[in-house]
């Protein structure tokens, strides 16, 4: 967890006039650590090891290199040990594994894997970012040929030429998160037959169900097989070629390959075998600085645990963007400056054949298992820019936020643009402990074909805002089957009779003002719509004449996503 108090004393003084900083790990979080540490410290002697053929590679691209998007592999390079020797005066050693540390002699021992010779060298500050790896489940087959995970360039490659030297033609991906995802859009991209076969009943697990729902069904309509709700149970290799992957269910689906992207678990076999403190995430405990249980080691990137913002609960969190950070913040502590991480708040983004998927801050379901119960949610579905100019796509937008001081909790969208925008806004806005009055308030850039007068960032704000204040009473879709309440559609006949909610009688809205005596005011009325903008015209007007209106966030398009993850009868 990132702890405020370092864990240990800041003694660290050299042991030489040059200090000796060893650094494990030469990608995301170690090499924006050497960068940085020279940049403050012109004086250090500083040395990176990779067990890997290169450092500061873009593992981000991997999935678009297999899917050729990436072609040239070069481009994979960031930087080589070339640029950190010329530009930063930082020796790189890659093909070198760092196989132990001695915490008392301050000594590592290093085994370079072309020569096969093992040495020592010594260090006055050691910096681990060895990442983390991916999870191979112990099940029969999955080390056979033809079964890849996707970590490294050479991976990449591999992969690449399993698919040009077979021909393959058909793909199961096991696991629907992030890079499961990726390698999917890239094999179908490939021109590949691809099923995912995914544990959960929902793709993208950080999401709350409903809001996987539109990329479960865009998915599908680019022909993905998802079988979902279903465990891989093994692989088995077909005589004459080809693999079956076998799945709790008793499916059977045939593959030319398998990708296996269940899920990563930090590197931390250095760190348990020196005796560092290892959390109950199975991640390195380090302080605010990014320091480890021994004041002479930083850890940082996928093989930490640290605090997430929202929950103050320790979490780990294997993204480029923290680790990075946290690589800075390791430099600048090293350095003796006063540095601190933040902790993080997921915020990611995943790209799905043309569709964007971004999250920030908490889920719904992950509030529910914490067992918070005192926040509110509004689901909207407004056009990515303003309606009257072409081309407008909705965005499905979902925002959680405490009551009743309404701080941001967090926010999930799906849509085919500007997505990611918006999520950044409300993640930037998390950070600054921001509320839904702020993010109504936010003056946000807008031309027609970039947004609209009141951003979709600006109308979440401003429904929230009206739920905290009163304007707009929620009802909760979850309870529609449990209600004595009378539904009410306010949509127009024809869009009523194209489909509603069970129970639900019409009234429009354009007719609300002569007809709403037949309505009752001894029940309550639940109000729906199409997104909810009319339901709330239709609440607010209600309110005022005396009734008892909710209104259900996110009209029948929420209603939809709802019943199609099973959150609604
Ligand atoms: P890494 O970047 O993994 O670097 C660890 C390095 O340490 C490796 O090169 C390894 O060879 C080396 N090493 C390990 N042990 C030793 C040892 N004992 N001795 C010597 N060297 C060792 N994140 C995002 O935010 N957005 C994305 O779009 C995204 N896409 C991704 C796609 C893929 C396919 C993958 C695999 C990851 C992706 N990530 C993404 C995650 C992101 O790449 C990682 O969070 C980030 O690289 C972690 O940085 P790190 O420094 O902790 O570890």
């Amino acid at each position: 967890m990132t702890k405020q108090a370092p864990l240990q004393s800041s003694d660290t003084s050299p042991r030489s006039a040059r200090r000796r900083v060893l650094i494990v790990g030469g990608v995301a979080g170690g090499a924006s650590c050497a960068a940085r540490l020279r940049r403050l410290d012109e004086r250090a002697e500083i040395v990176v090891f990779d067990r890997g053929p290169y450092v500061s590679f873009a593992n981000c691209g991997l999935p678009y290199y297999v899917g050729n998007v990436i072609a040239d592999e070069r481009t994979l390079l960031v930087a080589s040990a070339e640029t950190f020797r010329e530009r930063f005066n930082v020796a790189v050693h890659t093909e070198t594994e760092v196989t132990s540390i001695d915490l008392a002699a301050r000594t590592v021992t290093l085994r370079d894997l072309r020569a096969g010779v093992t040495r020592q060298d010594s260090y006055d500050v050691l910096v681990l970012s060895p990442g983390a790896a991916p999870i191979r489940p112990p099940l029969p087959g999955v080390d056979l040929p033809g079964v890849f995970a996707v970590r490294s360039i050479p991976d990449s490659r591999r992969i690449r030429a399993w698919i040009a030297d077979r021909g393959a033609k058909t793909a199961v991906v096991v696991g629907g998160g992030f890079i499961g995802l990726e390698m999917v859009e890239n094999l179908v991209h490939r021109e590949l037959s691809v099923s995912v076969l995914e544990k959960l009943p929902q793709v993208m697990p950080p999401l709350d169900p409903e809001m996987a729902v539109p990329v479960m069904q865009h998915l599908q309509a680019a022909g993905v097989r998802l079988q979902l709700g279903d465990g891989l149970v093994g692989i088995e290799a077909v005589r004459g070629g080809g693999l079956i992957v076998a799945a709790e269910s008793g499916a059977r689906l045939p593959a030319d390959l398998v990708i296996l992207a269940i899920g990563v678990r930090p590197e931390t076999s250095l760190a348990q075998q020196a005796g560092l403190r290892i959390g109950a995430r199975g991640g390195i405990v380090v302080d605010a600085q990014m320091r480890t249980s021994d004041p002479h080691i930083w850890a940082v990137g996928d093989v930490v645990e640290v605090a997430d913002v929202l929950t103050g609960q320790e979490t780990v969190l294997p993204l480029a963007g923290p680790a990075n950070r946290q690589g800075r913040v390791a430099a600048e502590s090293i350095a003796g400056r006063v540095t601190r991480f933040r902790g993080v708040q997921a915020t990611a983004v995943v790209g799905v054949l043309g569709m964007t998927v971004a999250s920030t801050g908490a889920s719904e379901k992950g509030l529910r298992r914490a067992g918070t119960t005192d926040f509110e949610k509004v689901y909207l579905h407004p056009g990515h820019h303003a309606g009257y100019y072409p081309g407008a796509r909705p965005i499905h937008l979902k925002l959680l936020f405490s009551v009743p001081d309404g701080r941001i909790l967090g926010a999930q969208a799906v849509g085919m643009e500007g997505v990611e925008k918006r999520i950044d806004v409300i993640a930037t806005a998390i950070q600054f402990n921001a509320t839904v009055h702020d993010l109504a308030a936010a003056e946000l850039c807008y031309a027609p074909q970039f947004g609209a007068a009141k951003d979709p960032v600006n109308l979440a704000g401003m429904l929230a805002e009206n739920v905290l204040n009163g304007d707009m009473p929620l009802a909760d879709w979850a309870q529609l089957g449990d209600t004595e309440a009378l539904l009410v559609d306010v949509r127009e006949p024809a869009e009523f009779a194209a489909g509603h909610v069970p129970a639900a009688i019409n009234l429009p809205l354009s007719q609300l003002r002569d007809r709403y005596a037949e309505l009752p005011k001894d029940r309550e009325v639940w109000l729906s719509c199409g997104v909810g903008q009319r339901a709330y015209y239709a609440t607010r007007f209600l309110l005022q004449h005396g009734y008892r209106p909710r209104n259900l966030s996110g009209g029948y398009t929420t209603y939809q996503a709802l019943k199609a993850a099973r959150l609604v009868r």
